[in-house]
This record gives structure tokens, C-alpha cells and sequence, in this order.
């Protein structure tokens, strides 16, 4: 792994060695295994941003993003899918009712398909695509339902007051492919009137000082049969073929975290 990424991303080559090192063991070789980590070198010879440093970084990140109450009309706290550092960043709409219940992103109807899409074309199952993925999202609250009974779609203020957080996490795990997921989520980084313009494709794309690739997919709640009909059905499998062999998705898929041997 570390050889992999060291030539891209070379302040994070030691931090992967840390992370995955366990997968190689049986868990009786652990205790010698950290041991023999030197953590203090990992800090010193890399001054830019060693892996340790952005993984405290998120951390402090999530844990503010979970004490936002900047928008008054939400009607939950912040959701969030935990500090997982990654060069992947998955960008969502807005959490639905039943996520803050359950204090996590696509944990229901939306989720089962979305996660059945990355099972089908990248070979990563749920809990794979939850433990190598950073979620993001244009607002982190639920913001209540509209006057027809559908989710209510975040304001302009709220959309502004929440993407501070993404701009955040884009500097610190300067991603290199972001995933946004329906027309809400690719139009906070391309123009988007039409979702047949856009997906199936790959943007190149600058956010707050960083580029990286962009691969949207539709929405894939029930609520719209875009992605079930031609011409998306076609459009939808070829982004999701994008996403299987972008080299960041490579990457994790060769080095799958614990618990999926
Ligand atoms: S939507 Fe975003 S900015 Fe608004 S309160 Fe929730 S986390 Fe904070």
C-alpha cells in the first residue's frame, strides 16, 4: 500500500502503514507489531501533513461539525460518518429522518441501493464502502419535511452555513475523487441542469485551492425513476464503471480494511 501511494501522496505513505498493518497479522502479532512503530518519526519527517496529523485533524474536525447549530430551521444535530481518513470523499444531499435516529448517512431505502451499486461495480460491500469512505454532504441536518410530505430541501443560507465543513475537509484529506450523489450534491461543484449531461462522466475539478476528479451518480432514492430508465440506466452504469477503476477506488479495494477476508 505505502509503495502504491507513496509517489501521489507521499505524506501519507506511514500513516497507511499504521492503518492496515494488522490485516497481514494474526491478531496474536499486534502487541509487536506497534511496538515497533516509532510514531515520533512519523511527526518529524514529515512536516507537511503526516497521516497522524490529519487523522487528529478530522477527528477535531467531526467533532465541531457535530456541535454545529449554525441553521436554526433543522430539525435534528449533525450527522456525520465518522473520521475516516480517505482519498475518497462521498458527498450526499441531506440526512432524511431516520438518519439522525440511527447517527449515520444513507441508513435507509437510499442507502440499501447506493450501497448495492458500489457492492455491484467496485466489489465493496456496506461495511467496506462506511470503514474506506468519507461521507460528506451539502447540509449534515435533517431539515424537516415540505408542505407535499418529501423531505424539504435545504436553503440557500443553510446550503452556504454548512459548506464551510466540506471546504474543511477537502484541505485536510485534499481527496482524489469526490463522489456527490444527486443533482443538490454535483451542483455545489459543476453546473448541472440536467443529470444526462453529467453523469456517466469525469470532471476535473478545483475546490478551495485542491483539484481532484469528480464522478457524480444520481440520487438513488426511490423518489425519482431517473436511474432506473434509459437513457440513465446506461449513464448510471458507466459512472459507476468510472468509480471502479479510478485509481482511488483501486487502491482501497486492493488494501480493504479488517473484517472482509
Ligand atoms: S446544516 Fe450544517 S451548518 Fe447548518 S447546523 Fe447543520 S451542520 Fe451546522
Amino acid at each position: 500500500m505505502a509503495g502504491t501511494i507513496a509517489g501521489r501522496h507521499p505524506h501519507r505513505t506511514r500513516a497507511f502503514r499504521i492503518l492496515f498493518s494488522h490485516r497481514h497479522l494474526h491478531h496474536s502479532q499486534h502487541r509487536v507489531e506497534f511496538a515497533l512503530v516509532d510514531f515520533s518519526a512519523l511527526t518529524i519527517s514529515n512536516p507537511d501533513m503526516p497521516g497522524s496529523r490529519i487523522q487528529t485533524r478530522l477527528d477535531d474536525h467531526v467533532a465541531g461539525l457535530l456541535r454545529c447549530r449554525r441553521c436554526p430551521r433543522m430539525e435534528s444535530t449533525p450527522v456525520s460518518g465518522g473520521a475516516m481518513v480517505s482519498d475518497v470523499i462521498l458527498v450526499g444531499q441531506a440526512p432524511g429522518p431516520r438518519e439522525p435516529v440511527l447517527q449515520r448517512p444513507f441508513a435507509h431505502t437510499a442507502g440499501k441501493t447506493l450501497f448495492r451499486w458500489f457492492e455491484e461495480s467496485c466489489g465493496m460491500n456496506e461495511a467496506t464502502v462506511r470503514s474506506t469512505i468519507y461521507f460528506a454532504a451539502v447540509c449534515r441536518c435533517f431539515p424537516g419535511k415540505n408542505s407535499s410530505g418529501g423531505d424539504r430541501v435545504p436553503a440557500p443560507d443553510e446550503i452556504r452555513n454548512c459548506s464551510s465543513w466540506m471546504n474543511d475537509e477537502i484541505q485536510i484529506l485534499k481527496p482524489r475523487l469526490v463522489i456527490p450523489v444527486g443533482r443538490l450534491a454535483i451542483a455545489q461543484f459543476i453546473d448541472c441542469r440536467k443529470l444526462e449531461d453529467v453523469i456517466g462522466r469525469r470532471f476535473p475539478v478545483e475546490r478551495t485551492g485542491h483539484r481532484f476528479d469528480l464522478i457524480p451518480l444520481p440520487h438513488p432514492s426511490g423518489a425519482s425513476p431517473w436511474h432506473k430508465i434509459l437513457p440513465g440506466k446506461q449513464l448510471l452504469e458507466r459512472a459507476l464503471k468510472l468509480i471502479a477503476r479510478h485509481s482511488a477506488i483501486v487502491d482501497l479495494r486492493s488494501h480493504r480494511p479488517m473484517g472482509e477476508d
